[in-house]
């Protein structure tokens, strides 16, 4: 097998038709809601009684989840000190040593899986549905950058030179990483990070969102126990504004890696520019303002499927999630009609209930901010359609709306809402250079049956991956390496052969024998 063949599986999941797996999922449940939970800075920090803040659940604002008690700049210190010292060791180890921590890690996350769908069900507000894949995803970035870990970081590759001499090239860890994570895949992209920063040789300090630091709690515990020196990874919980900042800021971080908003994202890449030490990476994965261009020979039923998985799923909280749909003129509103009806079958609610399709969205703030750019769709664009949603909690009913064209949005709209802007086929050009030129590059999906319209539309709409004739979510890892450029992040893709170089410093040795 090679580099990226198939030495490696991706995680199996667990089958929602099967009664018995239900049943296992409710208990899990039911044993979270008797015993809530404590997140607190944990690894290379002291955990002392500290001001606790509660955790509630943003299907049901009643319920408490469990508190959280926030890093100090103190915590934050005393872990990098510690993070330092046990790096060296784990550099030398080497990637293989590495990789065997990441597998027990993955196993380690199989073995507790209904506990934490548990939790991100409750704490984050998940679906089972999107519960179990995103428990997959977690052991499969262990498994798969344990794998780049062997191939890569196994000791110096020989360079062919000039007789009498050896040049050897070696990868290695930076040092400390920062890890900062979103609340959308708290369990997924928070592992993802940190494995990745691991398998380079790494150290990390991880920053959850601060609407999810349980199951992030629950994630460093299991690396701990999966035989990680604690001191390798320590959790920093708190918000972005003055844990984020402080940890970002430390003079002694050699490289952030951060999923989430564009705005965050330029705010970290200007705190690293002012620092007068040594100049460290910048991993950034940030939002999209995702387009799917549909032609008239897409197939009605395909389109409508992928619509909705696309716009809705996981109430629309993907960065990867579909935001504006280009319906040709003829065909837009029997579409239309289709997509609406697609709408009404959408089951919202309780996420905890296996039939539920969309769950909340995660805060009042995220519910605000999608009601007010619903005000502005009825006072500027037109609604097509819109969902009831659930009084209790942050629910969101889902939006179809029509916009006369791409620049009506200019930033991310992450929730249910999406927006379909009508074109005329000989004013394709003219209409995906003005999706391209709001500058994101995430995600973009084409429906076609002719050769080579896919290939036009992306072309004029430089994104990092790019769908055909299916949903544009859900990116697997290994299979789908996941990541945008331009306003939607800087690369390496995440679950992609790359992932690790820049995680890592390359040395050269030339020796005269
Ligand atoms: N990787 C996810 C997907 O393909 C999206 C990640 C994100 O929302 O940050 O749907």
């Amino acid at each position: 097998p090679g580099l990226y063949g198939s030495a490696r599986k991706n995680s199996a999941g667990i089958d929602l038709t099967v009664r018995s797996e239900r049943d296992d999922l409710a208990l899990a449940i039911g044993k979270l809601d008797r015993n809530p939970l404590h997140a607190k800075p944990l690894g290379g920090t002291d955990a002392k009684k500290r001001n606790q803040k509660e955790v509630r659940s943003p299907a049901d604002h009643s319920r408490v989840v469990g508190r959280t008690s926030d890093a100090t700049p103190k915590d934050i210190d005393a872990a990098v000190a510690r993070s330092r010292k046990a790096q060296r060791a784990w550099d030398a180890a080497g990637g293989a040593a590495r990789a065997k921590v990441l597998r027990a890690m993955a196993d380690a996350l199989e073995a507790d899986r209904g506990r934490l769908i548990a939790i991100l069900s409750r704490e984050g507000g998940k679906t089972l549905a999107d519960g179990i894949s995103e428990v997959r995803e977690a052991a499969d970035f262990c498994r798969y950058y344990a794998h780049l870990a062997e191939k890569q970081f196994s000791g110096p590759e020989v360079l062919t030179g000039p007789a009498g001499e050896r040049n050897l090239l070696s990868l290695h860890g930076r040092g400390v990483f920062a890890c900062i994570s979103p609340w959308n895949f708290p369990l997924a992209i928070f592992t993802g990070q940190i494995a990745a920063a691991l398998a380079a040789g790494n150290a990390v300090l991880a920053k959850p969102a601060e609407q999810t630091p349980l199951i992030a709690h629950a994630a460093v515990l299991l690396f701990h126990r999966a035989g990680l020196d604690p001191d390798l990874l320590s959790l920093i919980p708190g918000d972005g504004a003055t844990v984020g900042s402080t940890l970002v800021n430390h003079p002694e971080i050699d490289g952030v890696a951060f999923t989430g908003g564009t705005e965050t994202a330029w705010a970290i890449n200007r705190s690293l520019a002012a620092r007068n030490g040594p100049i460290v990476p910048f991993i950034a994965e940030t939002g999209g303002l995702n387009g799917m261009f549909v032609d008239t020979t897409a197939l009605r039923e395909q389109v409508i499927d992928d619509v909705v998985l696309s716009a809705f799923g996981s109430a629309g909280q993907r960065c990867s999630a579909l935001r504006l749909l280009f319906l040709p003129n003829d065909t837009a509103d029997m579409l239309i009609t289709g997509i609406k009806g697609a709408m009404d079958a959408l089951v919202i609610g309780d996420p905890a209930n296996p039939s539920t399709d969309i769950g909340p969205v995660i805060d009042t703030e995220a519910r605000d901010a999608l009601e007010r750019h619903a005000e502005r769709l009825e006072n500027e664009a037109t609604i097509l359609h819109r969902l009831e949603a659930p009084e209790d909690g942050t629910f969101f009913g889902p939006i179809l709306a029509e916009i006369p064209a791409p620049d009506f949005l200019q930033r991310e709209v992450f929730g249910p809402i999406l927006h379909v802007v009508r074109y005329e086929p000989e004013k394709l050009e003219e209409v995906a250079s003005a999706l391209a030129s709001l500058r994101y590059g995430l995600t973009l999906g084409v429906h076609s049956r002719i050769d080579g319209f896919a290939d036009e539309v992306a072309r004029l709409v430089p994104a990092g991956n790019v769908y055909v004739n299916r949903s544009i979510i859900g990116a697997v890892v290994g299979v789908q390496p996941f990541g945008g450029e331009g306003l939607s992040g800087t690369g390496p893709k995440a679950g992609g052969p790359n992932a690790l170089l820049r995680y890592a410093v390359e040395r050269v040795t030339s020796i005269n024998i």
